[in-house]
């Protein structure tokens, strides 16, 4: 047995441990009530507070916080509103006829004491909305949001000690350091959004205890456009898709491969759009946030400069600031494939374009990467899309727009292998946080029982019948 009790968090943890069968025991309108004191506390009590944090930390303009911080969160509860007592009512399934006189059933049952890692892009959104999964599944949960956004965790710590038990629900802030005490405790599921690469570490400690993970991670996620879509309609879907969160999005398109025929419409579309939208001077738009600290803007700089050094067409943008974190959204052309742009996921507003004459020419360019964690298709060509479904691999897929799959519960969301392991929202992150308890119970005396040892010929002849037969 490990001894655990040097770990600065074992006490809550062991807290959490002994409450986990009380919680785990509530009733589906015990688990509503919690879930409503929360929407309450996002849509009402702590709405302006959320907003000013966020604005804080990275100047997200509040219609953005409402639309991807608040709402999707408030949605989830709705969801599981409607939707809670059905997924915690037993469900019986059909016994064999070789095992006549039993029945049975499964009972989704709360995994016990989760943990919950969240990333910095979208704070409350990516902290609560698997809190609403843990908490309609009857778990514990210690929360650990990212150190890169301190108001926001600061008004989620508020939030929480507000509604809950530290022996339920818990919020620790901190630095990296922070996850990875936590991360040796045994807990029994971890779930974590962030990077592949920080989810290797994740998987890496869990694995110590056998605790099941969900990873909801990142990557390049191409936009694929083609000769047969209006370039108007698709430019200002990719513009709002790239550049709301300043491109700060794990969903967001990472490049664009746009048919070789339709390049110079699209570059002309892109420029009118962005002017459009954001005026022409994107840091004194209200609608247009900022890179989240300096590191990342240095990183971000970092890009633009080697894809120049690698001759790379900068058709718009490019400029940048500093003192504000600003990089101005930018579209590149001409991108070296070994080009940091191309190499790694960009995570800001910097958009590559790389052009394409043959459906197969995308279809393999994809292929070489990374699954992505979404592949977005522009097309009305049906026969087309179908065949870019069939011959590629990724987490999601929108078709004729971007973002929007997140938006609907009813599909699971998240990637697959380098872009993620298991699923969020609705039903799909219901099922991360329990364990799907078989039961199968006895009634009657069945076949089975007549098989026992001793076994003779009589025994042989039952059991070669039921191969057959059954
Ligand atoms: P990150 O992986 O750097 O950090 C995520 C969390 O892990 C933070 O809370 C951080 O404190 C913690 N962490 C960082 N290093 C750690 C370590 N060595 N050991 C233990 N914990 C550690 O990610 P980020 O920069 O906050 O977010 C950006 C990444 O997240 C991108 O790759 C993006 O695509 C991805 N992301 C994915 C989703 C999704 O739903 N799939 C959503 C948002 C972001």
């Amino acid at each position: 047995m490990i001894d655990y009790s040097d770990n600065r968090y074992f006490e809550l943890f062991e807290k959490q441990k002994s409450n986990q069968f009380a919680i785990g025991k509530t009733n589906y309108k015990e688990r509503l009530k919690k879930l409503n004191s929360l929407k309450t506390a996002l849509e009402k009590t702590f709405k302006q507070e959320i907003r000013d944090a966020l604005y804080s930390d990275f100047k997200k303009p509040h219609l953005e916080t409402d639309l991807t911080e608040i709402y999707p969160v408030v949605d989830e509860i709705n969801f599981a509103k409607r939707n809670l007592k059905s997924w915690l009512k037993r469900q019986k399934v059909d016994t064999p006829i070789a095992m006549l006189g039993s029945s049975s059933w499964i009972i989704n049952e709360p995994k016990g004491v989760c943990l919950i890692i969240s990333p910095w892009n979208f704070p409350v959104n990516l902290t609560f909305g698997p809190l609403v999964s843990a908490i309609a599944a009857g778990n514990t949960v210690i929360l650990k949001p990212s150190e890169m956004t301190p108001h926001t965790s600061k008004v989620m710590l508020k939030i929480v000690s507000t509604l809950f038990n530290d022996n339920e629900v818990a919020l620790i802030e901190g630095e990296v350091e922070v996850s990875q005490e936590l991360l040796k405790l045994p807990f029994n599921h971890i779930f974590f959004t962030g990077s592949p690469q920080v989810g290797k570490i994740v998987m890496k400690a869990a694995s110590q205890h056998l605790t099941s993970v969900t990873l909801e991670l990142g990557g390049k996620s191409p936009v694929i456009i083609d000769d047969t879509y209006n370039i108007d309609n698709a430019v200002k879907k990719i513009i709002f898709g790239k550049f709301l969160n300043a491109g700060q999005t794990c969903i967001a398109p990472d490049y664009v491969l746009v048919n070789e025929s339709i390049k110079e419409a699209f570059n002309t579309s892109f420029k009118k759009h962005l002017t459009e939208f954001y005026s022409e001077n994107p840091s004194e738009s209200k609608s247009f946030g900022r890179i989240v600290n300096q590191k990342h803007f240095n990183r971000l700089k970092g890009y633009l400069e080697d894809a120049k050094s690698r001759n790379a067409t900068i058709a718009c943008g490019g400029a940048s600031e500093e003192k504000d974190n600003y990089i101005e959204p930018t579209l590149v052309f001409d991108v070296s494939e070994e080009s940091e742009l191309m190499q790694n996921e960009i995570f800001g507003p910097i958009l590559p374009v790389k052009t394409y004459t043959s459906s197969q020419q995308v279809i393999d360019y994809v292929n070489s990467k990374e699954k992505p964690l979404a592949l977005y298709i522009f097309s009305k060509n049906r026969k087309r899309v179908t065949e870019i479904l069939n011959d590629t691999r990724a987490g999601s897929t929108c078709i004729n727009h971007n973002l929007l799959q997140f938006l609907n519960h009813n599909l699971p969301f998240g990637g697959s292998n380098n872009s993620g392991i298991g699923k969020s929202h609705g039903y799909f992150g219901f099922l991360e946080f329990v364990n799907q308890r078989s039961v199968l119970k006895q009634h009657t005396m069945g076949a089975v029982d007549l098989l026992m040892p001793p076994y003779n010929n009589f025994k042989q002849k039952i059991v070669d019948l039921t191969i057959k037969w059954f």
